[in-house]
C-alpha cells in the first residue's frame, strides 16, 4: 500500500478535501464502529486542530507533511486534559495532568489526535480481551480476537479509522495485533522513543512505536517521535531514516532463522509452509540463508514473564487509591488499599502483580528473579553472535492464527505460550517490525540494535518480493 500520509497531505495541499470534513469523516467511523475501538473521542480537540489546519491552508500557508494527518493513541499514554484509563476500572475517571514526549512530538508536527484506543489492561495481555472496554474484535473476522495489547490501535489502522496510531509494545503488543489485522507495526530499538508519559508495565522492555498501511508512514512517524529526552534517561540519539536509506537493500546480504522456531510442534502447518516459502523466495534472490540455534520457546516465554510480572507488580504499587485511582474507603488505610486494588485490577492483572511479587520476595528472588536476569543476558549475548553472522532475522509473529473472542480468556498459559515468537526480540531490546506478509499472521523483520533502518530496508524489499 501506498504513503497514506503523503496522499492525505496532497488532497489537503490541493484543496480536495478539508481537514475538518477529513477529521469528522473519521471521528464518525470511530463513533459507530462494532469493533469495540475506542475507549474516548478527542472530537474536541480534533476538530479545532483541523479547523486551525484549514485556516492556514485557506490562507495559502505551507504546511508540514504531518499537518492535518488524523491519527490514534493506545490508551495508557498521556495527553493532557484526556482520560487516560490502561482500560481499567482503576484509572476509568483518571485525566493526564500531562502529555507523553513522543505524542507531543506528534502535536508539534501538525497531527491529529482522534481517539483514546482499546488495549488489554496496563498492556496485560495478546488478545485485547482483558479491557473493561469489550473485547476488541478483529478487523478482518470480527469473531476473531483483535490482538494485543495494542488491539484497539492496530484495528483502527486496518479499518482506516485512523491514518496511524502509535501503540505500545512490551513483548510483542505492536507486531502481534499488526499480525493479526494484517498492517504494518515496528518495535523500535529499546531507547530510541521516549517512554516518558506512557504508562509503565515492564521498563525495560516498554516501547513506543508506530502502526500504519505502509512502511513509509511507519517511517515518517518513526522519525518524529525518535530522539533522546531528557526525562527518559534510557533514550538516546538518533539519526532520522531518510525515504532513500528505508529502500536501499545493498546492505542486506545475509538472512537467519531460527529452527526450532520453525520446527516447534506448537506452529500450524500453514505458517510453516508460508514461511519455508518465504525463505526460499529469498534464498532465490541471491541472499545467503542461515539456519540458527537459539533458546525455546518455553524458555523463552518463561524469562520474559517472569521479568515482566516482577516490573509490572512494581510498577502498579502505586496505584492503591490515594496516589492514584479509584479509591474505595475501607475500615482503615491497609483495608482501603486491599479493597482498591482488588476491586479494580482486572483477574489477568491480578495474577501479574501475584506472580511478580513471588518472584521479587524475600528467600525466592535469588531463584526466580536473578535466574531470569542471567538468562536475559544469556539470550542478548546470543543475539550479539547471531549478528556478526547475519544482517536480519526473520521469524513468523505467531505460530497460529487469531484465535475466537473467549477462548484466550479460559487458558492464559496458552495465551502467554502464544507469545513465543515476539518476546525474545523485546528482551534482546532489537528493532523489530511486523510485515504484513509471508505468512497468514505477518513476517517480523529483525536487526541488531540501532539497526532500525535495515529493518525498513528489508521490509521494503520483501513487499517486492511477495
Ligand atoms: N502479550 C504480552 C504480555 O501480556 C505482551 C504485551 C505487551 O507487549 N504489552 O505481556
Amino acid at each position: 500500500m501506498e504513503s497514506q500520509i503523503h496522499k492525505i497531505h496532497q488532497q489537503l495541499m490541493n484543496k480536495e478535501i478539508s481537514c475538518t470534513d477529513l477529521v469528522q469523516g473519521k471521528l464518525d467511523l470511530l463513533k459507530t464502529n462494532t469493533h469495540n475501538t475506542v475507549n474516548s473521542l478527542l472530537d474536541n480537540i480534533a476538530l479545532d486542530l483541523a479547523k486551525k489546519v484549514d485556516a492556514k491552508i485557506g490562507n495559502g500557508e505551507e504546511i508540514g507533511l504531518l499537518e492535518g494527518i488524523p491519527f490514534g493513541i493506545k490508551d495508557v499514554y498521556m495527553v493532557q486534559g484526556t482520560y487516560t484509563t490502561a482500560s481499567s476500572d482503576l484509572l476509568k475517571k483518571y485525566k493526564s495532568p500531562y502529555t507523553a514526549t513522543a505524542i507531543q512530538k506528534l502535536l508539534a508536527a501538525g497531527a491529529i489526535p482522534l481517539v483514546k484506543e482499546n488495549c488489554d489492561s496496563f498492556g496485560h495481555g495478546s488478545s485485547s480481551e482483558n479491557t473493561i472496554f469489550g473485547a476488541v474484535k478483529n478487523a478482518i473476522n470480527p469473531d476473531l480476537v483483535g490482538g494485543g495489547s495494542s488491539g484497539g490501535s492496530a484495528v483502527n489502522v486496518a479499518k482506516d479509522y485512523t491514518v496511524f496510531s502509535i501503540g505500545g509494545d512490551t513483548g510483542g503488543s505492536i507486531r502481534q495485533p499488526a499480525g493479526y489485522n494484517n498492517v504494518y507495526g515496528l518495535k523500535p530499538t529499546y531507547g530510541r522513543i521516549s517512554r516518558f508519559g506512557l504508562m509503565a508495565y515492564a521498563s525495560s522492555t516498554d516501547c513506543v512505536g508506530p502502526i500504519a498501511k505502509s512502511i513509509e508512514d511507519i517511517r515518517i512517524v518513526l522519525n518524529v517521535m525518535s530522539g533522546k529526552d531528557v526525562k527518559d534517561q534510557t533514550t538516546y540519539p538518533s539519526e532520522k531514516i531518510s525515504k532513500e536509506n528505508s529502500i536501499a537493500i545493498d546492505e542486506v546480504k545475509s538472512v537467519g532463522y531460527f529452527k526450532n522456531f520453525i520446527e516447534s510442534d506448537a506452529i500450524s502447518p500453514e505458517i510453516k509452509a508460508d514461511f519455508l516459502r518465504t525463505i526460499d523466495k529469498i534464498k532465490a534472490k541471491g541472499i545467503a540463508i542461515k539456519e540458527l540455534d537459539f533458546f525455546e520457546s518455553d524458555t523463552l516465554v518463561s524469562t520474559y514473564y517472569t521479568l515482566a510480572m516482577a516490573e509490572t507488580a512494581s510498577n502498579l504499587s502505586r496505584l492503591d487509591g490515594t496516589n492514584y485511582g479509584n479509591r474505595i474507603e475501607g475500615d482503615n488505610l491497609k483495608d482501603t488499599y486491599s479493597i482498591t486494588r482488588s476491586e479494580n485490577f482486572s483477574e489477568e492483572t491480578k495474577r501479574r502483580i501475584v506472580g511478580g511479587n513471588q518472584v521479587l520476595s524475600q528467600g525466592f528472588s535469588d531463584e526466580i528473579y536473578l535466574k531470569g536476569l542471567n538468562l536475559r543476558d544469556q539470550i542478548a549475548a546470543n543475539f550479539e553472535k547471531d549478528f556478526s553472522e547475519v544482517d536480519i532475522i526473520l521469524s513468523p509473529v505467531t505460530p497460529n492464527t487469531p484465535p475466537k473472542i473467549g477462548d484466550s480468556l479460559k487458558d492464559p498459559l496458552a495465551m502467554y505460550l502464544s507469545d513465543a515468537y515476539t518476546v525474545g526480540f523485546s528482551l534482546g531490546q532489537l528493532p523489530t517490525l511486523t510485515a504484513p506478509q509471508g505468512t497468514a499472521t505477518g513476517i517480523q523483520i529483525t536487526a541488531a540494535q540501532n539497526n532500525d533502518a535495515k529493518v525498513l530496508q528489508f521490509a521494503n524489499f520483501l513487499k517486492q518480493l511477495i
